[in-house]
C-alpha cells in the first residue's frame, strides 16, 4: 500500500520504527539485518514498520533501484504496514522546518561558499579517526553572528549549536553518550539553492529529523555508523520541540579480515544470495545473529522464535563478523530440519526457476513430490542442488555425470546386465524397495558380480550421479515405468562405447 504524505499514521500509541534505505544501491547485507531488527522488534512489540525511501540526494539517487529493494526486502520476508514513503516528495516540509527555526534563532543564513559547509551531510565515516584524535576543534563562520552584508537569497540555513552545554542521548545498545557542543559544528540544514533554484534542497539530517519527527518514530534502529549524527539530531529534536526518540546503533558487519565488510568478502548484496539459492529463513536466522543474541547458545532459531525472544537488550557493542560457512551451514540446517511442507514452496519455485515443474505435484501427486523432496534434501546444500545434482527425479532428460559414468560403467559386462535387469524388473507385479533389493541382488548373484557394481551402475543409469539417495527408495519415487526405461537407454549408451575389436550392431 502506498500512503500519501498526508496521511501518515495511525491515531494508536505503541512502538514505530522505520527503516530508510536509500536508492544510491542495492539492498545489502547490512542494509537488511538493520532492516529485519526493526521488523523483529516492531512484530515483537506489536508495533508498526514504516518504509521511508530517502531519495533526496539527487546525484547518487537511482529511481530504478528502487524496486529492486523493495524486492530484496520482500524476499527476505520483511513487510512493512505503512509506505514506501518517497522523502523527495516531503521536501517542502522540510524546507518549512528549516525556515521556521531560522526565524526563532535556533538557525541562521550563511552565504560562506558551499565548499566551506561543514558536516551536516549524510554519515561522516571518518568520524571514530577524528575523535581518537582528540577533541575536534570547530570553526563557526561569522554568519552566525550576523555577518554584514549577507545575502539571504543564495544563503544555506546552518543549525546554530548551543554553547556551552552538551548535548546528551541514551543510546539502547551503547549505553549513555554525552558530547561537548563546542565540538558539533553549525550544520547544515538547507543548502544554498543552485542556480535556477527558487530555494535549496534539505541535508540528510534535517530530512531525516524532520520526517522521524512526522512519522512519531519511537524508536531509530540502525547502524552505528549513524552514531556520530545523532548528537546533531538529538539537537535537532529538540529545537523543534520533539522529543527525541529511542536511539538503538547496531554493531557494524565486518568481513573475515575484520575490516567493513565490502566487495571484497564476495558478495554483498542480498539478491546474490537469493540467486544463489539460500533459504530466505535460513538468511534471515543468520543475519538475526549478526549483532544480536538470544541470550543462550541457540543457533538454529525459526522467525517466531526470534521475533519471540528480540529485544534491544540482546544487542551487541561488539562488532559482527559475516562468515560464509556458517551462512551455509544455516542453509544446509533449514533444507534438513525444516517441516516438509515448508520447504516445497521453495523446491517448487526452483524447478519452476528450471523449467522442471509439473503443476500436478502440487494437486495430485503432491505425496510424490514431498517424499521426493525428503528423499533429495539431506544431500542438498543449495535450493538448485534440486534442479541440477537432483534433475533427474525430476526430469527424463538428464545427462550423466562424466566422472560417474567414467567411475561406474567401467565393466563391459554391464551392457547385458543392465538389460537383463531390466527385463526382470519391468516382470515385477509389485513395484517397493525390497522387490528391487532382491531382483539386483539376485541378478548380480547369477551374473558372479558383486552386489555393489550392479548398484553403482544402475545409480548412474537412473539418475546420471555417483551420489544420490539410498538406491532402492530411489528406484521407488522414480517409479517402474521411468527405472526400466532408464536402464534400457543406458544399455544403448553402454553398447555405443564399442571396445577395440568387437562389433555390435544397433
Ligand atoms: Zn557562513
Amino acid at each position: 500500500m502506498v500512503a500519501t504524505s498526508n496521511s501518515i499514521g495511525n491515531s494508536s500509541g505503541g512502538v514505530r520504527v522505520r527503516f530508510a534505505p536509500s536508492p544510491t544501491g542495492y539492498l545489502h547485507v547490512g542494509g537488511a539485518r538493520t532492516a529485519l531488527f526493526n521488523w523483529f522488534f516492531a512484530r515483537r512489540q506489536g508495533g508498526t514498520m514504516i518504509l521511508r525511501v530517502e531519495d533526496t540526494d539527487v546525484e547518487r539517487n537511482r529511481p530504478e533501484l528502487v524496486e529492486g529493494i523493495l524486492d530484496g526486502l520482500r524476499w527476505l520476508g520483511v513487510d512493512w504496514d505503512e509506505g514506501p514513503y518517497f522523502q523527495s516528495q516531503r521536501l517542502d516540509l522540510h524546507r518549512a522546518a528549516a525556515e521556521k527555526l531560522a526565524a526563532s534563532g535556533a538557525a541562521y543564513f550563511c552565504d560562506c561558499p558551499p565548499e566551506k559547509y561543514a558536516g551536516g551531510d549524510a554519515v561522516e565515516e571518518t568520524d571514530d579517526a577524528k575523535k581518537e584524535a582528540g577533541p575536534r576543534r570547530v570553526t563557526r563562520c561569522a554568519c552566525r553572528e550576523g555577518k554584514a552584508g549577507l545575502s539571504v537569497r543564495n544563503a544555506a540555513i546552518r543549525f546554530r549549536v548551543p554553547l556551552g552545554t552538551t548535548t546528551k542521548f541514551d543510546d539502547a545498545v551503547f549505553g549513555p553518550r554525552e558530547v561537548a557542543n563546542e565540538e558539533i559544528e553549525d550544520f547544515v540544514l538547507l543548502r544554498s539553492p543552485k542556480d535556477g533554484q527558487e530555494i535549496g534542497a534539505p541535508t540528510y539530517q534535517l530530512s531525516a529529523v524532520v520526517d522521524d519527527i512526522d512519522m512519531r518514530i519511537t524508536h531509530v534502529i540502525r547502524g552505528s555508523d549513524h552514531i556520530s549524527n545523532t548528537p546533531k539530531q538529538a539537537l535537532l529534536y529538540r529545537a523543534l520541540g520533539a522529543t527525541p526518540p529511542v536511539f538503538a546503533h547496531v554493531p557494524l558487519i565486518l568481513g573475515p579480515d575484520r575490516t567493513r565488510l565490502s566487495k571484497r568478502h564476495g558478495a554483498t548484496s542480498v539478491g546474490s544470495y537469493r540467486d544463489e539459492g539460500f533459504l530466505p529463513e535460513a538468511f534471515r536466522n543468520f543475519l538475526a545473529l549478526l549483532g544480536w543474541s538470544p541470550g543462550e547458545d541457540a543457533q538454529f532459531l525459526r522467525t517466531l522464535e526470534i521475533v519471540a525472544r528480540f529485544s534491544l537488550e540482546g544487542v551487541s557493542r561488539t562488532n559482527a563478523v559475516f562468515d560464509r560457512a556458517k551462512l551455509e551451514w544455516f542453509n544446509t540446517e533449514y533444507l534438513q530440519k525444516l517441516p516438509i511442507d515448508d520447504l516445497l514452496p521453495a523446491v517448487q519455485a526452483e524447478l519452476e526457476r528450471a523449467r522442471l515443474w509439473q503443476p500436478e505435484w502440487a494437486k495430485e501427486k503432491r505425496e510424490w513430490f514431498s517424499k521426493t523432496v525428503d528423499l533429495l534434501r539431506p544431500r542438498t546444500r543449495l535450493l538448485p542442488d534440486f534442479s541440477t545434482w537432483a534433475r533427474a527425479f525430476f526430469s527424463d532428460s538428464f545427462e550423466y555425470n562424466p566422472q560417474a559414468r567414467e567411475k561406474f560403467w567401467k565393466d563391459e559386462r554391464l551392457g547385458s546386465m543392465l538389460g537383463k535387469l531390466a527385463d526382470a524388473l519391468v516382470a515385477l507385479p509389485e513395484w517397493n524397495h525390497d522387490a528391487c533389493d532382491h531382483v539386483l541382488r539376485e541378478l548380480a548373484a547369477a551374473e558372479g558380480v558383486k552386489a555393489g557394481l550392479l548398484i553403482n551402475a544402475t545409480r548412474v543409469a537412473i539418475v546420471g550421479q555417483a551420489v544420490a539417495p539410498p538406491l532402492f527408495e530411489t528406484m521407488v519415487v522414480l517409479g517402474q515405468r521411468p527405472v526400466v526405461n532408464r536402464l534400457r537407454r543406458a544399455v544403448e549408451a553402454l553398447g555405443a562405447r564399442i571396445p577395440p575389436g568387437e562389433t555390435r550392431g544397433n
